[in-house]
């Protein structure tokens, strides 16, 4: 087992970054260490707000450090489904209202459409698909029941969602693993990795990326001093943008745990293999619990996801032969069920699945507690960011400082044994969603 600290360092390559062709990491280090604004962490999240403030400023001097290279961060190990979810409409002040469901899609939809127009300004090539079809596949009668309760709930938001039976199922999936689907809140399936790198290497002037550098530690506010791997950064002011590891600079230390999920990309399969995984050429499953698997059809290879862990990496070969067991379950016709790649990624969980948002004191902001969905809730999350720190005013930002932060959690070792024995029942309760 491996366990995470200041910064990820993951046992394998992202699957998705192994396909795409060798790029360069940036490492240039500006003579000048002083800049307006330091963001560490250049997932979606430290992205979007890199180019929000390079957007809002103009002129404005922004150092984004990542302890990674890109692509290689949790946002380019991702299933790439970018989801328009609410996440738990019931985490704002004021308590639950329907109303608090439309504000929260809202939030998420404008990140999906932000990446859109970006995706296309920038012509970054990430394989975006809107038409392909995204289901919430039910493997299990409990399944069923909550992929049908969530039907209603979509149906009280006002979103409209169609259901697909077995056969349907079949048809699509190639499996008859499945007794019950919905169409998912997913509007568009991506390669995580390429998305990543195009928005990365798109951001406007003015914003210096530094890639395999490690923030170690900051203090101050209005100058921040930024300890690096690389020496000492100065600054006006700092953004936390780097998830779960914001823990180790001192940010919502009590709020977070990491939980490491695994996947995997079969070899390019030839014709009469690809059949077998049902008519369409392309399509992603996502599970009826949320400890269950996610799969993608797409670019000729079966993606598998599956298996959560507590803080601490499983070793490669124990997740292979697991995703490799999830797959033979599901498609036990297939010539093989070999992966060529096999990678494990690692999120942030809050107990209430709420994010930190806003400014810790002056001159500080974080945007932390990203889990599933992050992809467009990250992306909206970073930009908000940015326009708080700059005094913007908008109907997204205050509903989004409406929500509720995360909860406390205990301290170890009694976080450690309530979140093992709440994985391990939960992988009960979810069965054959597996
Ligand atoms: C296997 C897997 C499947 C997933 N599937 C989906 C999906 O289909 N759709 C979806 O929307 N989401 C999915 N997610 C979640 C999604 O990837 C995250 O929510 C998202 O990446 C969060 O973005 P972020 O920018 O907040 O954090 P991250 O992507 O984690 O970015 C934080 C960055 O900070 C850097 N960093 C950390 N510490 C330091 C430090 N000390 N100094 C400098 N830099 C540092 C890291 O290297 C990293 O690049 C999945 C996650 C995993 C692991």
């Amino acid at each position: 087992m491996k366990s995470s600290n200041a910064a990820p360092a993951y046992r394998s390559r992202s699957g998705w970054n192994a396909l795409l062709p060798h790029r360069i990491a940036r490492e240039q280090v500006p003579k000048d260490r002083r800049f307006r604004t330091i963001i560490v962490g250049a997932g979606y999240t430290g992205l979007a707000a890199a180019r929000r403030l390079a957007e809002l400023v103009p002129g404005e001097e922004v150092l984004l450090l990542d302890a990674s290279s890109i692509g290689e961060g949790a946002s380019g190990r991702n299933s790439g489904f970018l989801l328009v979810n609410p996440g738990e409409p019931s985490a704002n002040a004021a308590g639950f209202t329907e109303d608090w469901a439309a504000r929260q899609i809202a939030l998420v939809q404008a990140g999906l459409d932000w990446l859109r127009q970006l995706v296309a300004t920038h012509a970054i090539d990430c394989n975006w698909q809107e038409t392909v079809p995204a289901i919430t596949a039910a493997a299990t009668s409990l399944g069923e029941t909550s992929a049908r309760a969530t039907r209603d709930r979509y149906e009280a938001w006002n979103i409209a969602s169609r259901d697909y039976r077995s056969d349907e199922l079949r048809r699509i999936l190639g499996t008859d693993y499945y007794r019950y689907g919905i169409q998912s809140l997913t509007r568009a399936l991506v390669q995580p990795a390429a998305l990543h790198r195009g928005l990365a290497d798109s951001l406007p002037d003015g914003v210096v990326l530094i890639e395999n550098t490690i923030v170690n530690a900051f203090s101050g506010d209005a100058p921040v001093r930024v300890q690096t791997s690389r020496g000492e950064f100065v600054a006006d002011r700092l953004f936390i943008t780097n998830n779960l590891h914001a823990r180790s600079l001192g940010i919502v230390r009590n709020r977070m745990i990491g939980i490491y999920t695994y996947g995997a990309f079969t070899p390019e399969l030839d014709e009469t293999q690809l059949n077998l995984l049902g008519e369409e050429p392309e399509w992603g499953a996502l599970p009826a619990h949320r400890m269950g698997t996610t799969m993608r059809k797409t670019m000729g290879r079966l993606l598998i996801r599956s298996g959560d862990s507590y803080e601490s990496e499983l070793d490669p070969a124990e997740v292979r032969a697991m995703l490799a067991r999830l797959y033979r379950n599901r498609f036990p016709k297939m010539k093989s069920h070999e992966f060529e790649h096999v990678w494990g990624g690692l999120t942030a969980v809050t107990h209430n699945g709420a994010f930190y948002f806003g400014r810790v004191r002056p001159g500080i902001f974080a945007s932390v507690g990203c889990g599933g969905a992050g992809v467009t809730r990250g992306t909206i999350h970073g930009r908000l960011l940015a326009e708080l720190a700059c005094g913007s005013q908008s109907r997204l930002l205050s509903d989004r400082l409406a929500l509720s932060g995360p909860n406390w959690l205990p301290p170890e070792p009694f976080r450690r044994l309530g979140a093992t024995a709440q994985i391990a029942w939960e992988q009960v309760l979810a069965g054959a969603e597996r």
